[in-house]
């Protein structure tokens, strides 16, 4: 009898977020981060009720005022009437101190506003658990009714990408004097990026970062027709050329929509997350294979030259049913 009852308890939890209560988001969000049992009954349910959020992803290396200028851009959107859901997602570290003190420093100015919410992830030691888990927490978020998702990932490197490829359009944050930072983004993370963003334009080299920018830029293949992507510059402590920046991600969705390409990348990125979740299923069929009588038994025979690998790996795979 406990399993049902648990059950129906997750069913409310699922009606309380959707109506946008945030205790409920926090504890959906935890269930799909742990990867709780009823993590496929919460995205049965949620599925259906999402795809209406705008996701908005930010990147840059540590320092770079992505904090800050998460901050400026939901006081904008807020001002806007827009409902913004947060995710700050750090794919170096376990939940730090840090990340818990980036969440503080925000609440105090957007905490008491209820059209806000604001998480943060962490890796908890593996990036599959999070690659897994993000896609989750932002259909939690979306369901909920959140019109815009600010998705912040700290770094430059290929899994902060991966994460913030699950935004519909990613700003890449840089700062002068963060040279190496501009250096780390190479050609092919610049590529995954939409709109760039030199912060912290109050600074000496602010117009050096933007022509380092745009020559790396011309190193991006550009073909006709395609998003050509701005530079911007932006002081966020004082909220300055914050609006240039809303105004780019809504002229790149605008993009997005009219190409096709937004309906496109959604269904890319729901192609990844199927794929993730059945590559998982098959390892977990797997596991309760090795060390099996058979695979023993296959072993043995290729050890005495009866078989080879492939025909073995093949029987193997045929038995799994997959
Ligand atoms: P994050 O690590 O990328 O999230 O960076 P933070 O938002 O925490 O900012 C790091 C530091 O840079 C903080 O002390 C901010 O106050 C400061 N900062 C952020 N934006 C600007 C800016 O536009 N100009 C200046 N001078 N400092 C900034």
């Amino acid at each position: 009898m406990t399993a049902p009852r648990r059950l129906a308890g997750v069913d409310e939890l699922i009606d309380k977020a959707v109506a946008g209560q945030p205790a409920a988001i926090a504890r959906l969000i935890t269930l799909v981060e742990n990867g709780a049992p009823a993590v496929r009954r919460i995205a049965a349910a949620l599925v259906p009720r999402a795809g209406r959020a705008q996701v908005i992803g930010l990147t840059g290396p540590p320092g770079v005022g992505k904090s800050t200028s998460t901050s400026a851009l939901v006081a904008r959107l807020r001002l806007a009437g827009r409902r913004v859901g947060v995710l700050a997602v750090d794919p170096s570290s376990a939940l730090s101190g840090g990340a818990l003190l980036g969440d503080r420093v925000r609440m105090t100015e957007h905490g008491v506003d209820e059209g806000v919410f604001i998480r943060s992830m962490a890796s908890r030691g593996h990036l599959g658990g999070l690659a897994a888990a993000v896609p989750q927490a932002l259909r939690v978020l979306d369901a909920a009714g959140f019109d815009v998702i600010l998705l912040e990932t700290v770094g430059v490197g290929q899994a902060e990408f991966e994460v913030s490829s699950l935004a519909d359009t990613t700003v890449l944050l840089l700062a002068p004097g963060l040279g190496d930072g501009i250096q780390a983004a190479k050609a092919g993370i610049l590529e995954m990026a939409d709109v760039f963003v030199i912060n912290k334009a109050d600074r000496d080299g602010a117009e050096q970062a933007a022509r380092d920018l745009r020559h790396l830029r011309t190193l991006v293949a550009e073909s006709p027709g395609q998003w050509r992507r701005p530079i911007l510059k932006t002081v966020a402590t004082r909220g300055e050329g914050v609006d240039e920046v809303l105004a780019a991600i809504a002229d790149h969705h605008e993009w997005l929509s009219t190409t096709g390409a937004l309906a496109g990348g959604r269904r890319a990125r729901a192609a990844v997350e199927i794929e993730a979740i059945a590559l998982g299923a098959v390892r977990q069929r797997f596991a309760a294979v090795r060390g099996s009588a058979a695979l023993g038994e296959s072993a043995a025979r290729m050890a005495e030259g009866a078989v080879d690998p492939f025909t073995a790996a093949d029987d193997l795979v045929t038995a799994l049913g997959v």
